[in-house]
């Protein structure tokens, strides 16, 4: 494109919230046959709320600090005597207070409507992926996804059918456990942003494949793909933050696991539609990176498109502005 096109084409893009990082990524924009969105924050809203809390096991009888009745001569805290579901939250919310991932903020702010006590962990591990371990008044509390638990020694299996079926519902489950017992489960909720379901069906039919791309479990990850319209072979759930530029990498060289013998053979021109830390690699590896402008402040950094309304279906806008602008000068 001449640099008056590119000029036109980058100002009409700018008054639809479409920012481009410089003339040459509408080109880049043109080629592109493959779009991969991350879940959490771009096809959603990523504003979780706490939806379930659901007890494991049941209350200690006698010297443990989660006996329901309340009566003090059971427990060693008597301020501590709650029901299950409170421990569980309250563990859970202490533990999510030193992390700023939505879901975090979900649960933290659950507790705090429920009235639930909240304190200050003594000492806080993010594991990026995975969730948290705290050291909390409440004990050593656990709390994200199934391997967490499990790399820790505690087993899962007794939650497995309510996590199950809270995933099946597109929430995300996450066991907790405090020092070292399964306690219960939480679950929190997103919404799919109103344009996502059009943005799908409209790339589909352009011929441009759409793929999900999300740290989040299998079955959450396909109950989103299916209300937005992504085929389940699309997607990829359960990809731990590191491995995402993998991802696009795979698809663009070609050079991964092609066992299936299916589409995924490579040679791809992918945009990459992210909003998180996790996120960054995978739009600096990606031909087109795209960022929600409300996004993580890497994120925006890495991509080289922003969409300041947070709207999937401005990638259909970058998609036409960019068309329209390089071929005017063809
Ligand atoms: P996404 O790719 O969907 O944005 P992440 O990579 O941030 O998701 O997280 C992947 C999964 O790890 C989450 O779905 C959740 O199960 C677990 N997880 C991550 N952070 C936390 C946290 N702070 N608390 C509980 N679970 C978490
Ligand atoms: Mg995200």
């Amino acid at each position: 494109a001449t640099p008056a096109a590119t000029m036109v084409g980058s100002t009409l893009a700018a008054t639809n919230g479409v920012l481009f990082k410089g003339g040459d990524v509408l080109e880049q924009v043109r080629g592109i046959d493959t779009v991969v969105f991350d879940k959490t924050g771009t096809l959603t809203h990523g504003e979780m709320v706490l939806t379930d809390v659901e007890p494991v096991g049941e209350p200690i009888a006698d010297g443990g600090a989660v006996a329901g009745d309340g009566d003090a001569a059971t427990g060693p805290e008597p301020d501590r005597q709650e029901p299950l579901e409170s421990f569980v939250l309250g563990a859970a919310a202490t533990a999510e207070s030193g992390s700023e991932h939505p879901i975090a903020r979900a649960i933290v702010e659950a507790a705090d409507e429920r009235d639930v006590a909240v304190d200050t962990p003594t000492d806080f591990e993010n594991v990026p992926g995975k969730g948290v371990r705290a050291e909390t008044d409440r004990g050593t509390v656990l709390i994200g996804r199934r391997t967490l638990l499990e790399d820790n020694g505690v087993d899962t299996a007794p939650a497995e059918e309510t996590l199950s079926q809270l995933e099946s519902e597109g929430k995300t489950a996450m066991p907790v456990a405090v020092d070292g017992q399964l306690r219960g489960v939480l679950a929190v909720a997103d919404e799919v942003r109103e344009s996502a379901r059009e943005t799908v069906a409209e790339l589909r039919d352009r011929g441009i494949d759409v793929v999900m791309l999300t740290g989040d479990n299998e079955r959450t990850a396909r109950a989103v793909a299916e209300d937005v319209g992504i085929d389940p072979e699309n997607v990829r759930a359960e990809v731990l933050p590191e491995d995402k530029a993998d991802h696009v990498d795979v698809l663009q060289a070609g050079d991964g696991p092609t066992a299936g013998g299916e589409r995924e053979t490579g040679g791809r021109r992918v945009m990459m539609v992210g909003d998180g830390v996790n996120d960054a690699p995978a739009l600096t590896t990606a031909q087109v990176g795209v960022a929600i402008g409300s996004g993580t402040d890497v994120a925006i950094e890495s991509a080289d498109v922003t969409l300041m309304r947070d709207d999937p279906a401005d990638v259909l806008k970058a998609v036409n502005i960019s068309e329209a602008t390089i071929s005017k000068v063809r």
